[in-house]
């Protein structure tokens, strides 16, 4: 397969000029530069003229439902939205029934994905035992079973001598410790942020101090123990300046944000309704530009969906009653070019936190992603950058129906997503 005359990003490389890719045997078999071709001339041809090329996209935090939540979404259409959003790489929180807390749920999500996935998924592992925050998981067993990363999210971490002790095995093991910072005690029975616009509906609110106070715990355990945490989901202008003065520390700290809250506040709350209810919640204007700030800066190393679907019946409950969580796959691309097109941040830097970046975080599990090199596995993303569409939830593939973006115009889309050598994802428009 030959895609041709596409404008080539391949951050991990530094390459973004014009150019085309040949992909033969599952790998990139050749790149070529400019109208170049390559030797022979018998290749299916993708033209790519006015598109971009770039690596597929790497997603480190994602909930895919199954095992335990298979009315919400399963494997099988949780990676299909996936594709459809771009994604040739997610990672799976182990926050299913039962959690991914042994060597046997892990071989489960692994071979369901090998079975009836559209495209590879690497699992998490439980820090505790049944997510339960009180001992630790067999660590040891799930990094052998090939977690890529151990969390408990959903939940933090809270309890400390735990964390210390995750921390201190992330150092053994050299996988990262992810956690969903909240104070629970601080937060709780909290509906979405707390300030002028909780306070004009009536509803709870969670403070910005219920984050920025576990993350602040964190670095500090970090620091104790030389362990690598990564803080899931940051939100908060306060949490951004506190990782930013660590990673100065040399403490042992990377972050991601979501599109989401990179790009909506908490007044969608008002628009979307349980649409919008997320935890961590949709915060202000001031926390959105902290978090631009801190991507381009690399305080915040990468972007995740955080794809966290629901049953419409379940979002259909009065707002207090729904669960927190939307659903990302399908948006997260388009959304994100909204801040590229606006000017506050560049095309590479964006495609940078969607592949080079996270595919250093998982580079010690899973190798050789996020890359076009000649060689390497053939996960290629090719998108219009200006390409108008309305969000029609009727069209997702993911069983969560549940977005704060639903009926909204975006401009960028992706067209194709080729994972291994296969095309697996193709937009109607494209021949
Ligand atoms: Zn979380």
């Amino acid at each position: 397969m030959l895609i041709q005359n596409g404008r080539i990003i391949d951050p991990g490389q530094k390459r973004d000029e014009p150019g085309s890719l040949l992909i033969a045997g599952g790998k990139i078999a050749w790149v070529g530069r400019g109208k170049e071709s390559p030797p022979q001339n018998d290749y299916d041809v993708i033209d790519a003229e006015g598109l971009t090329v770039c690596p597929g996209f790497i997603d480190l935090h994602c909930h895919l439902r199954q095992p335990g939540f298979e009315e919400k979404e399963t494997i099988a259409s949780g990676t299909r939205a996936a594709a459809r959003g771009g994604f040739t790489t997610i990672c799976c929180m182990p926050n299913t029934e039962p959690p991914l807390d042994s060597k046997n749920t892990v071989d489960y999500v692994k071979a369901t994905a090998i079975a009836e996935g559209t495209i590879r998924v690497l699992p998490i592992g439980c820090i505790s035992r049944g997510r339960k925050g009180e001992e630790l998981a067999d660590m040891g067993e799930l990094a052998a079973a090939g977690v890529i990363a151990f969390s408990d999210d959903g939940e933090p971490a809270l309890n400390s001598p735990l964390m210390r002790q995750a921390l201190e095995y992330s150092c053994f093991c050299g996988l990262p410790i992810i956690d969903h910072c909240e104070d629970t005690a601080l937060s709780r029975g909290g509906q979405m942020n707390e300030g002028e616009t909780s306070a004009g509906l009536g509803l709870q609110g969670i403070p910005n101090a219920a984050e920025d106070i576990i993350v602040a715990r964190d670095l500090a355990l970090a620091e104790l123990t030389g362990g690598w945490v990564h803080i899931a989901h940051t939100t908060t202008g306060g949490a951004v300046e506190l990782i930013r003065r660590a990673k100065k520390q040399g403490v042992r700290v990377t972050a991601e944000a979501t599109p989401h809250h990179l790009t909506l506040t908490e007044k969608r709350v008002k628009s979307h309704g349980a649409g919008a209810k997320v935890n961590p919640p949709l915060r202000t204007e001031r926390d959105i530009k902290a978090l631009i700030k801190g991507l381009n800066d690399n305080t915040i190393d990468i972007i995740a969906t955080d794809h966290a679907p629901h049953t419409e019946a379940e979002k259909q409950q009065p707002f207090d009653l729904a669960p927190f969580g939307i659903s990302g796959f399908e948006t997260a691309f388009a959304s994100l070019m909204g801040l590229v097109h606006r000017g506050d941040i560049s095309l590479v830097s964006l495609i940078n936190k969607l592949t080079a970046a996270p595919a250093k975080i998982i580079g010690k599990s899973c190798g050789g992603l996020g890359t076009l090199a000649v060689g390497s596995t053939a996960d290629v993303t090719i998108f219009d950058p200006d390409l108008e569409w309305t969000v029609d939830t009727r069209e997702f593939a993911s069983k969560g129906r549940n977005t704060p973006l639903a009926g909204e115009k975006l401009k960028g889309k992706v067209m194709m997503t080729i994972y291994g050598g296969k095309v697996v994802y193709k937009d109607e428009s494209v021949k």
